[in-house]
C-alpha cells in the first residue's frame, strides 16, 4: 500500500504525536471510527481479576508491567491502546508484555477473555514498531509472501477474531495483517495477501496449502504465537503445526509464544519442542 502521508489529503498536521515519525501514517478519521468507532463493553470483570492467582515458573522470569503507558511498549502501540480504550491491562496482559518486550518466550494457560488476544498482539506489534519497516511486507519477486509475525489458531471464527483485534492494533503503522483459514476459497485470501502482509493469522490446514503452493515462506518469522494450541491438537492439527513449524525454513532465532486452556502431556510435549528457555504462566485454577 502506498504511504499515506503522501497523498495531499493525508497529511500529518506538526501537532500530531507522530509527526516526525515517518514510518507512522497520517490519521485516517473513517478508518479510525470503523476500527475503534463503536466500542462494545469489554466483558472483562476488572474487579474479578484482583484476588486471580497467577503462577509464574522459568529461569529469571521478567517483571510484570504495571500499566500500558509506563511500559517499555511503543509509543503507537501504546496510542491504539488507547483509542482501543484498554485502560488496565488484565493480568495475562501484565506478564506477556513484560516477558515478550524482554525477548522471552511464553507458554501461557488461560481461560478465553482473560484477554489473551491482546496479551500476544499488543506487545507483538509494539516490537515490531521499534524493529522497523521490515523488506518482508511485499511479496518478493516469485510473489512469495514472508510475514514476521505467524498466528496459529484453530478455526476461521477465531482467525477472523485475532485478525480484527490486529487491525486495531497495527493501526497507522507498516503492519498490515491477512487472514487466511479453510472452507472457503483461496483465491481471495491470495489477492489480500499480494498487497502485502506483515501479520499473518492462519488456521494450520489452510497455511499448509499456502506453503505447499509456494505463496507464503516462514524464513522471515520473528514472532511465532500458537493460540488455542490444546484446541488445535484436540482437533487433530499435530502434523500440521510440526510440520509449519518444525519442517519449513521458520527461524530458530524468533520468539514463540503458547497460549492454552489446559496444559495436558501432548502440550507440554509441544512447549518442549516449540519453546527456548521459556516463562510459564498460569492464570487462575
Ligand atoms: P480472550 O482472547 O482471552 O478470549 P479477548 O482478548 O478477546 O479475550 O478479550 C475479551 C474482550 O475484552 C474483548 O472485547 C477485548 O477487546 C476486551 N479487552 C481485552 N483486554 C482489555 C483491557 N485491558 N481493557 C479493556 N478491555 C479489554
Amino acid at each position: 500500500q502506498p504511504p499515506r502521508q503522501n497523498t495531499k489529503k493525508n497529511l500529518k498536521s506538526p501537532s500530531d504525536e507522530f509527526y516526525n515519525r515517518d514510518d507512522v501514517q497520517a490519521p485516517d478519521p473513517r478508518l479510525e471510527a470503523r476500527l475503534f468507532g463503536s466500542q462494545h463493553n469489554s466483558g472483562i470483570n476488572f474487579k474479578s481479576y484482583d484476588n486471580i492467582p497467577v503462577e509464574v515458573s522459568g529461569v529469571e522470569p521478567p517483571k510484570p508491567i504495571e500499566n500500558f503507558d509506563d511500559s517499555d511498549m511503543d509509543a503507537l502501540a501504546k496510542h491504539n491502546i488507547r483509542l482501543a480504550g484498554y485502560s488496565t491491562p488484565t493480568p495475562v496482559q501484565k506478564h506477556a508484555v513484560g516477558i515478550v518486550t524482554a525477548g522471552r518466550d511464553l507458554m501461557a494457560c488461560a481461560q478465553t477473555g482473560s484477554g489473551k488476544t491482546a496479551a500476544f498482539l499488543i506487545p507483538i506489534l509494539s516490537q515490531n514498531f521499534k524493529d522497523g519497516r521490515g523488506e518482508e511486507s511485499i511479496p518478493d519477486r516469485r510473489g512469495t509472501i514472508k510475514p514476521v509475525t505467524l498466528i496459529l489458531a484453530p478455526t476461521r471464527e477465531l482467525a477472523l477474531q485475532i485478525y480484527e483485534e490486529a487491525k486495531k492494533f497495527s493501526y497507522r503503522s507498516w503492519v498490515r495483517p491477512c487472514t487466511v483459514y479453510g472452507g472457503t476459497p483461496i483465491g481471495d485470501q491470495l489477492r489480500d495477501l499480494e498487497r502485502g502482509c506483515g501479520l499473518l493469522v492462519a488456521t494450520p490446514g489452510r497455511l499448509v496449502d499456502l506453503l505447499e503452493r509456494g505463496r507464503v515462506s516462514l524464513s522471515n518469522v520473528r514472532y511465532l504465537v500458537l493460540d488455542e494450541a490444546d484446541r488445535m491438537l484436540d482437533m487433530g492439527f499435530e502434523p500440521q503445526i510440526r510440520r509449519i513449524v518444525e519442517k519449513e525454513d521458520m527461524p530458530i532465532t524468533r520468539q514463540t509464544l503458547m497460549f492454552s486452556a489446559t496444559f495436558p502431556r501432548n502440550m507440554q510435549m509441544l512447549a518442549r519442542d516449540f519453546l527456548l528457555d521459556y516463562v510459564f504462566i498460569s492464570v487462575g485454577r
